[in-house]
């Protein structure tokens, strides 16, 4: 059950919604979208009805179908997540690059500041990095969130960067803008209620095979956790296909515009796992309404410790965003640092 607050309501008629439904032995998570407030317990209790009559209530949402931050009957309006001085989601293409792994802080200042030049709005890269080898280089650790941190004070870029699992996540919070799940992580229970708690937006990659029902519950782990700040990021599933690492599923972005209010990027680098397909990818993904992009970006990927075969060069970005610009201009969409 989900309960809808008036936008004018105060944090005292919360605490009064919330106090009823512990009341009956319920656990009530609240969640604040830039307009409304959201009390919400996991089972509908027979006691709907005296919500209704609490001060500042709007609706209460009964039907199980409908029991989702995540989705649209819940909220209409689009969510705009708020990164530093950035936006996800206010109709504009948000775009977010650097390198895959932090390797060291002269590699990230470099990469960073060529990517700000040519109108990237927030950094990437990975500290604590998920590999399918416990033999290949696994990040830097907490010195890589200090070197994301001294290049976001150094270049203005807010940062982007993944927790891996629940003890480490604070500390990625205390460094980081924002968060990442990775496509690996998409279904850490444990990591996802973590997130959820640390007050900080959360990019949720979409896990390698799961379905819009899974994408949108592991949102939920999230959201019912007390953040309303999640940005979806299809980053290509496993198909049949072998001529890509994955496949790009860019069907999924209109529909999940249509059921979700969340913000939905595209990752074209993760995707296709070879550079010269990133380019058409990311203009494909403008095409089909996402909300941002996230690419790999190096300047010397034949010595990068990880995913160096996916990574654009500096100039290839530049030429990237000159023609999303062209493309956005075209349909009255900003691309990128405006
Ligand atoms: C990444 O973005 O660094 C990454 C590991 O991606 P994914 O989780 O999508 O594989
Ligand atoms: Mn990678």
């Amino acid at each position: 059950m989900i309960v809808i607050m008036e936008e004018v309501s105060d944090k005292k008629q919360v605490a009064v919604v919330e106090s009823a439904i512990k009341k009956h032995g319920y656990k009530s998570n609240s969640i604040r979208f830039s307009s409304e407030s959201i009390g919400t317990f996991p089972e509908t209790g027979e006691n709907a009805e005296t919500l209704k009559e609490l001060p500042g209530v709007k609706k209460v949402i009964e039907k199980e179908q409908n029991n989702r931050l995540a989705r649209r009957e819940t909220r209409q309006e689009d969510t705009i997540v708020q990164v530093g001085e950035e936006k996800i989601g206010d109709g504009n293409l948000t775009v977010i690059a650097g390198p895959c792994a932090v390797e060291s802080e002269d590699q990230t200042m470099r990469i960073a500041e060529e990517v700000l030049e040519s109108g990237a709005q927030i950094l990437r890269g990975g500290a604590y990095k998920p590999r399918t080898s416990p033999y290949s280089f696994q990040g830097l650790g907490e010195r890589g969130l200090a070197i994301l941190a001294k290049v976001r004070d150094k270049t203005g870029l807010p940062i982007v960067t993944e927790a891996l699992d629940p003890m480490t996540a604070p500390t990625v919070a205390e460094y980081s803008d924002m968060i990442q799940i990775g496509a690996r992580n998409m279904q850490n229970f444990s990591l996802l209620e973590t997130v959820g708690k640390l007050g900080k937006p959360v990019i949720l990659k979409r896990g390698m095979s799961a379905n819009l029902e899974e994408v949108l519950l592991a949102a939920e782990y999230i959201m019912s956790n007390g953040c309303s700040e999640v940005v979806v990021c299809e980053r290509g599933i496993r198909t049949f296909s072998d001529h890509s690492r994955n496949t790009l599923d860019l069907g999924l972005i209109p529909v999940f515009k249509r059921v979700s209010h969340l913000p939905i990027i595209v990752d074209p680098s993760h995707a296709s796992g070879v550079r010269e397909n990133v380019l058409p990818l990311a203009y494909a993904a403008l095409g089909v309404g996402a909300d941002g992009i996230m690419v790999d970006v190096h300047d010397e990927p034949q010595k990068a410790r990880v995913d160096g075969d996916q990574a654009i060069l500096p100039a290839e970005f530049e030429q990237m965003m000159h023609h999303l610009r062209t493309l956005g201009n075209s349909i009255d969409i900003v691309v990128g640092c405006h």
